[in-house]
């Protein structure tokens, strides 16, 4: 598959707005005020475009449930605030091609009606942000963003709000307190932001590599984008490789390319005479997959299928010398530190799992340590706000399911069982 959201992309090296024009970038407004912004919704729903923050919700079908009528000021978020680790796709997208995503924002806020635009930067990307903002002002200046774009009539404000660098931030909910100017803790789902979103007025929010398909798709229409998919997937996707393997990095691929490939052709595969152990398929709050997985396309449904999900489509893998206890504690320390603290189980309960499992890294757990993470856990999901604690146990009990053998020698032989391997530089 020939490039499509990486094509003008030189990484730290993003094209000006001349540069980007000459190379036929903003030819999508044409093409997208020449329709009505209800046809565009249509297209874009045809195309079948997922979410690609994570959940893989249908974006034409998030547009149309706003609703046509929803009343003003109406608003849209574009969210670069990925945090997730092993994931960075968004970082790719921001450092290398802020004339791409504002592109993108412009025809998705004509098709929403929206009369402003932000787009919220992960913090530790205040440098992209940055190169972003300017951008957007170069482009004000040539009249592409602002009043009467391009003589169409449609007005648009557009800024960029770099957040204050938490994991919780890129929440959606929080993401909203955020910009407001509030403690980015996660609001209730319901009202969804599309309903009550940004200072009560409906906000429609999409990833930022989510928005960069929907120029391509205006103009080479929903047939094509579904084409360049395979094994039932739809459109270009950015997968983020890492972890024990030749060439760790970013690939755009069709959507349902299998992870076999994606690991052992494009990101080289592992080190001479090393097995694979297993991987995670998308971001740390998904669950691990094992070798018996490598054939399933990466798409949302069939991992979703094979016990996990796309997530953010960031794979990390662990070989035979990789000890699957201390990447799950790794994790865990994770989210331990990233909890926003709103509510006690999820404040309290992460960093007592953190523990417990650092105990069994250590060799010096019990065998009652497993159940009681387990039993912990659970609670902990049901317990807690939002969806932060139930992601981030989701990688603890596929570790504890998929890797039982390496938790048990653990606790059995007292040590790591991989410090001797990886003492002895195997
Ligand atoms: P979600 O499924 O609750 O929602 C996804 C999106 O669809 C939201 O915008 C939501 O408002 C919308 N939506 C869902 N149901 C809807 C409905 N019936 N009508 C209208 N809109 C609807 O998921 P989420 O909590 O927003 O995101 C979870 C995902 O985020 C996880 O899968 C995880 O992989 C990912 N994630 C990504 C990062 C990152 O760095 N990119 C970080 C953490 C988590």
């Amino acid at each position: 598959m020939e490039a499509v959201l990486t094509r003008h992309i030189e990484a730290n090296a993003p094209l000006d707005l001349e540069a980007y024009r000459s190379l036929g970038g903003y030819r999508s407004l044409d093409a997208a005020f020449a329709r009505k912004p209800e046809e565009i919704i249509e297209i874009v729903e045809a195309a079948n475009l997922r979410g690609r923050g994570g959940a893989g919700f249908s974006c034409g079908l998030k547009w149309r449930l706003r609703g046509a009528d929803a009343p003003r000021p109406r608003y849209l978020v574009c969210n670069i605030d990925e945090s997730e680790p092993g994931t960075f796709k968004d970082r790719y997208l921001l450092y290398g091609g802020p004339h791409q995503i504002i592109e993108a924002v412009i025809v998705s806020a004509y098709a929403l009606q929206a009369e402003k635009a932000v787009i919220f930067v992960r913090g530790e990307y205040g440098k992209g942000g940055h190169g972003l903002h300017r951008a957007i002002k170069e482009a004000e200046m040539a009249g592409l963003v602002g009043s009467n774009i391009c003589g169409s009539g449609f007005d648009l404000q557009m800024e960029v709000h770099i957040s204050g660098g938490r994991y919780i931030c890129g929440e959606e909910t929080a993401m909203l307190n955020a910009i407001e100017g509030w403690r980015p803790n996660p609001r209730h789902k319901i009202p969804r932001p599309s309903v009550k979103g940004l200072w009560q007025h409906p906000t429609t929010t999409n990833n930022v590599e989510t928005l960069v398909n929907v120029p391509h798709i205006l103009l080479n229409g929903s047939d094509w984008f579904r084409a360049l998919g395979i094994n039932g997937g739809c459109g270009p996707k950015l997968f983020c490789v890492s972890g024990m393997v030749h060439h760790p990095g970013l690939f755009e691929l069709p959507c349902g390319t299998p992870a076999r490939e994606l690991i052992f052709e494009h990101a080289g595969g592992l080190a001479e005479g090393r097995t694979l152990l297993g991987f995670i398929p998308g971001g740390a709050s998904t669950a691990f997959l094992l070798p018996e997985h490598l054939d399933v396309p990466m798409d949302f449904d069939p991992v979703a299928k094979a016990g996990s999900r796309l997530g953010t489509a960031s794979v990390i893998v662990l070989d035979d010398t990789t000890c699957p206890v201390r990447v799950t504690l790794n994790l865990m320390r994770f989210f331990a530190r990233e909890s926003c603290g709103f509510c006690t189980p999820c404040r309290d309960g992460i960093p007592y799992l953190a523990q417990i499992l650092a105990t069994i890294a250590s060799g010096e757990g019990r065998a009652e340590d497993l159940v009681l993470l387990e039993e912990l856990s659970g609670i902990i999901a049901l317990q807690s706000f939002c969806a932060f604690a139930p992601g981030a146990i989701i990688p603890l009990i596929s570790s504890l399911h998929c890797f039982h053998d390496h938790y048990e020698s653990h606790i059995d032989t007292g040590r790591c069982p991989f410090d001797a391997v990886n003492k002895s530089g195997a």
